[in-house]
């Protein structure tokens, strides 16, 4: 059962959520917090549908968007090299001979970084301010939850060095106790391992536990450890409302409340912390 609070500020999908236990908080960090790699499917789906387009036995191009999208949409959440595996296998599907699928990943960061230079580069000499490149409402959520001594993890799927770099752009370091993003061994790192050191370094259980998160791993992860996991249903191209599918896939995963971005994070804080 859901309701809308009366503000419609956030929805509450778990009305028997604990309350008034909060210690520790963990928030993604694109789509969640950052909006600088907004876009990035704009960049790897023409990409993939390129390179296999090249492959001997391949489908048509709208047939081979179609695979692309739903195998991307799926794997959405998880690093990226894990969606260059399953490319290097739709091209050996097809007659093709795939390169190692660190290749494709290098190269659709270099696409990526293409897009997204022009906004790292205004937030570096200040032509852009960090209210611009976030979800509406995280920069104050983030100061605010801090502020009321809850110590606050940042954790990313994205290579650790973007993440610190970015991270930094937008003014983030002061207010986490730790800042986490994947390792080029990604065997050896996935964000769930980074979610999952989190809790056991610092015996996380239960509700003392909250987690902020747009995508399935993080908001799975966090009812598993019996913590309260918010998903951020961002339409992060508009940056305003919820975007449905998200929604829809973030309930699937366990999500006990849903909002569009943090522009009523007060409220949300009041119902979650009363005594605050
Ligand atoms: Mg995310």
């Amino acid at each position: 059962m859901s309701r809308i609070t009366p503000s419609e500020s956030f929805e509450i999908i778990n009305p028997a959520i604990p309350r008034g236990t909060v210690k520790f908080a963990i928030f993604d960090f694109d789509g969640t917090i950052s909006l600088i790699r907004e876009g990035w499917q704009q960049i790897m789906i023409p990409m993939m549908v390129n390179i296999l387009m090249q492959t001997p036995n391949h489908e048509s191009e709208p047939d081979i968007e179609q695979v692309v999208r739903t195998y991307v949409a799926n794997t959405t959440g998880k690093q990226t090299i894990y969606q260059m595996i399953r490319l290097a296998e739709e091209i050996e599907k097809r007659g093709g001979s795939p390169e190692e699928p660190l290749v494709y990943k290098n190269l659709y960061h270099d696409l990526l970084m293409e897009r997204i230079i022009n906004r790292l580069q205004g937030l570096r000499e200040g032509r852009i301010t960090p209210v611009e490149m976030v979800v509406p409402g995280a920069l104050e959520a983030v100061k605010q939850i801090h502020n009321a001594g809850i110590a606050c993890f940042l954790a990313s799927g994205t290579d650790e060095k973007y993440v610190l770099d970015e991270a930094a752009l937008l003014g983030l370091p002061p207010y986490f106790a730790g800042i986490y993003g994947a390792q080029d061994d990604y065997r050896n790192f996935s964000k769930r391992m980074v979610i999952q050191r989190i809790i056991q370094e610092n015996h996380l259980q239960g509700p003392e536990l909250i987690a902020f998160g747009d995508g399935y791993v993080e908001i799975e992860d966090t009812k598993t450890a019996g913590g309260i996991a918010i998903g951020l249903a961002t339409d992060e191209a508009n940056r305003f409302g919820v975007d449905a599918w998200k929604r829809d896939r973030l309930i699937a995963s366990g999500a006990d409340i849903i909002m569009p971005d943090f522009t009523h994070f007060s409220d949300l804080w009041q119902y979650l912390m009363p005594e605050d």
